[in-house]
């Protein structure tokens, strides 16, 4: 009853009242016979209605109707609305609640907002490919990461059926798996492209509702071609231990064998024991330098830093490289600034010379020249160490960092070299923060050149 009489516009009321008067007017006018005097009471109550009418539209319908306006507002969404009731009482007070209302939910959903931006932002840039399958197979969600491995774009993927967009098989079969097993699971995939190959593991999570049903299943790309390339190298270089190991060893056992057998003259004996022994001192210098890559490469590996004069380092390790170069028949010429001091590993230091100084010997034919010269440029220490040896090709130079890595297998094995020399030293100078540069050109010769800082930290 009361909505009916309030919810109808001003106006209606206004010319109710004024028919009501009229009404009035015509009852009145059988006992009134002074027209005037019955015009002036029409009149004054006339104007009696309007006014009741104007306070009960403003105290009252006027406010509910804002605030029926402000709850429609909250409804749509827009949770700035607010009702501006002055009136006292009831009225005044549902006004009062209805903002409150209207500011828990702004404050709500600007939490919300800010939960589902965090989640997004996590989303975009975790560094993994993330697909979200519903139950009917359709996708939902594509990542950033996904698509710069698979291409295209989030248009392309969202809305359709996995099946339709992601043909990879193993893709589809982690898919299948998570949906028919309702478990985790994992497939791998590799992905070629026109330039690389990725490795990428795929792993497939169901996602259950609060009643434990299955609602679809989180996909997630770990790109994994980092570790399978480590993977490899390690292989690789367990393979390599192992052969450059089976040599030496197969010499040994073989020699101690013939050995045992005895009947033989006293100086192939002897023969036999000098390879025995030769053979065990390769295996000793690999294991050596085994025991030093593995220390150089260990996390917790810290170079013992300490401030020296570059001269007398050098001078120390000198006299036994002297004695190395005579036996070769190699000259050797040390030109290194007296007062020269820098703060770095000095055993270290020693041993990427040793290590190239040695090559460079052992890389020079006879009546060549090796030398060793060091410059003082301020803050930077540079040591060259040059021969006029057999020289590198351009097509291996780029490669004799690498481990076992040999221009000519047979000359290294001759000279004792285990080919992990060279692996050795860039270690050592990149430990320091130093940078070593190669020059040669075949037989003319080779310049090794390493830059220092004074202050290596
Ligand atoms: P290795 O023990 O065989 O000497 P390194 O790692 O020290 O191993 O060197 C790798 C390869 O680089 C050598 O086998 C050799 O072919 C080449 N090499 C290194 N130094 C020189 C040099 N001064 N002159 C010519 N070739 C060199």
């Amino acid at each position: 009853m009361k909505k009916a009489l309030f919810n109808r516009s001003l106006i209606t009321y206004v010319t109710g009242s004024l028919l009501i008067t009229v009404i009035i007017g015509l009852v009145l006018s059988q006992f009134i016979e002074n027209n005037w005097i019955l015009l002036a009471m029409l009149l004054l109550q006339y104007i009696f209605f309007l006014l009741m009418l104007l306070y009960i539209f403003n105290k009252y319908i006027k406010p509910i109707d804002e605030a029926i306006h402000s709850v429609n507002q909250l409804l749509k969404g827009n949770y700035r609305s607010r009702v501006h009731i002055s009136s006292p009482g009831q009225i005044g007070e549902l006004g009062q609640q209805i903002n409150a209302l209207a500011r828990s939910l702004s404050e709500l959903s600007i939490q919300e907002q800010m939960h589902s931006e965090q989640l997004s932002t996590v989303i975009e840039n975790i560094d993994s490919g993330l697909v979200l399958v519903d139950d009917k197979g359709y996708i939902h969600l594509v990542n950033r990461k996904f698509l710069s491995i698979f291409g295209k774009q989030t248009k392309d993927y969202v809305g359709y059926i996995y099946y339709e967009v992601l043909r990879q098989k193993e893709i589809q079969e982690t898919v299948q798996d998570t949906f028919l097993y309702e478990k985790s699971m994992k497939h791998s995939l590799i992905k070629e492209n026109d330039t690389d190959q990725r490795h990428l593991e795929i792993v497939g999570a169901p996602i259950f509702n609060e009643r434990h049903l299955l609602k679809g299943a989180v996909i997630m790309f770990y790109d994994v071609t980092e570790f399978k390339k480590l993977e490899l190298m390690r292989k690789d270089f367990v393979a390599n231990v192992s052969h450059e190991l089976k040599t030496p060893i197969t010499a040994i056992k073989g020699f101690a064998e013939t050995l045992l057998d005895r009947g033989h003259e006293a100086d192939t004996s002897e023969y036999f024991l000098n390879i025995i022994y030769d053979e065990s001192v390769r295996i000793q210098a690999l294991v050596e330098d085994l025991l030093m890559l593995s220390t150089l490469e260990h996390e917790t590996f810290q170079l013992q830093l300490a401030t020296f004069h570059l001269k007398d380092a050098i001078d120390d390790i000198l006299p036994s490289i002297k004695d190395h170069a005579a036996k070769n028949k190699v000259s050797l010429h040390a030109d290194i600034p007296h007062n020269l001091l820098i703060t770095a590993d000095q055993e270290k230091i020693k041993q990427v010379i040793i290590n190239l100084l040695t090559n460079a010997i052992n890389y020079t034919p006879i009546d060549g020249e090796v030398n060793l010269t060091v410059e003082d440029k301020r803050e930077q220490v540079v040591i060259y160490i040059q021969d006029t040896g057999i020289g590198i090709s351009s097509e291996h130079l780029p490669r004799i960092f690498e481990r076992f890595y040999r221009v000519d297998k047979a000359r290294s094995r001759h000279t004792g070299g285990t080919g992990l020399g060279l692996a050795i030293v860039k270690h050592i100078v990149e430990t320091h923060k130093g940078t070593i540069d190669v020059d040669s050109k075949e037989n003319e010769g080779t310049t090794f050149s390493i830059y220092l800082s004074k202050h290596s930290q």
